[in-house]
């Protein structure tokens, strides 16, 4: 029987599937020399996002033949050491798209309405209608960077909601141009858009992508998202335009350093922070199990 060694908090139900196939150890929250001790004997680690593995922890495992990601990402895995080491890396990155963008919406929804507002202001004893007047997504523009997995899912729900939707992306699919989005360029895009979502990786390319000369390019109007990863924005220029007023606000469930601890963000009011929260639904996990526990099951064939 292989052994399984899980180290990022994970459902019962996880725990369940992937007993199925193994024997499973649960040890979340280990440093790097506990961890090193645990995966000596362990065939398969599965992670999530908040172990690091390192190449001391690879160089560890003596029989770990495959690491696997709940989610997408493999920022937290030192994937060359283990490609060195044969060690196969995998990840389920298709297992969140719908949750992430639900929540893209719920954002934008909140913007709108002022949601979390009305809602602390009544806690707090107040009835106030006419402060909180809100406005309809239907009719603005919705302006995608990275129509991918989850880019692609927001595109589908913000034509739902009768939105102008623009996407600009290093591959245009023509699928989704069929399903109504406008493939523009990158100024166009920041020029047109009520709201600019961010959905694309992080890579060199895409590394502050969103600095102050795009931001400067936006409507004062406008919102931005990101729920993709924080250091595609950068986060200084977004604070400057943010406390100057130059653009409307930001909806962030990333930030480049997480969490953001004494970040000024934190004290403005023409923003919407949640903590990295996009993926993070029961259905989300349960694929990104299901889709991890057939990996291993692959691997085992083989
Ligand atoms: P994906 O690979 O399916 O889509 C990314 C898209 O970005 C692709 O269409 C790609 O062509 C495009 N792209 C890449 N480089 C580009 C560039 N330089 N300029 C323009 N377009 C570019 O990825 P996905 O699964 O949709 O994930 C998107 C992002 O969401 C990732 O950053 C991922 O880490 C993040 N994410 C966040 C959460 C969360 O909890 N907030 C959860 C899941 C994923």
């Amino acid at each position: 029987m292989i052994k399984i060694l899980v180290t990022d908090p994970v459902s019962d139900e996880s725990i369940q599937m992937l007993q199925e196939i193994g024997e499973v150890v649960l040890k979340p929250g280990l440093s790097e020399k506990a961890l090193c001790e645990e995966i000596r004997d362990c065939d398969v680690l599965v992670v999530r996002s908040s172990t690091k593995v390192t190449r001391n922890v690879i160089n560890s495992g003596k029989k770990l033949k495959l690491i696997a990601r709940t989610g997408v990402g493999l920022d937290n895995i030192d994937v060359k050491a283990a490609e060195e080491r044969g060690i196969k890396v995998v990840n389920s990155p298709e297992a969140s798209s719908a949750s992430v963008a639900e929540f893209v919406l719920g954002l934008m929804l909140c913007w709108v309405r002022h949601i979390p507002e009305a809602h602390f202001s009544l806690r707090e004893g107040r009835w106030e209608k006419t402060k909180f007047m809100g406005k309809e997504l239907k009719g603005k523009t919705l302006g995608i960077i990275g129509v991918g997995r989850i880019g692609g899912e927001v595109a589908v729900r913000g034509i739902a909601l009768g939105m102008r939707v623009l996407g600009y992306d290093i591959v245009e699919r023509k699928e989704m141009e069929e399903k109504g989005v406008r493939y523009v360029d990158f100024p166009t895009l920041l020029r047109e858009s009520d709201f600019v979502t961010l959905h694309v990786p992080l890579t060199p390319e895409t590394k502050h992508m969103i600095s102050k000369r795009e931001i400067e390019m936006m409507k004062p109007t406008a919102v931005i998202i990101n729920a993709s990863r924080g250091k595609v924005v950068d986060e200084r220029a977004l604070i400057d335009a943010l406390q100057q007023k130059r653009i409307a606000g930001a909806c962030l469930d990333v930030f480049e350093s997480e969490p953001p601890r004494e970040s000024p963000l934190l004290k403005l009011d023409n923003v919407i922070l949640t903590p990295h929260i996009g993926a993070s639904t029961v259905e989300a996990q349960r694929n990104a199990t299901i889709i991890i526990v057939q990996k291993i099951k692959e691997m085992l064939q083989r």
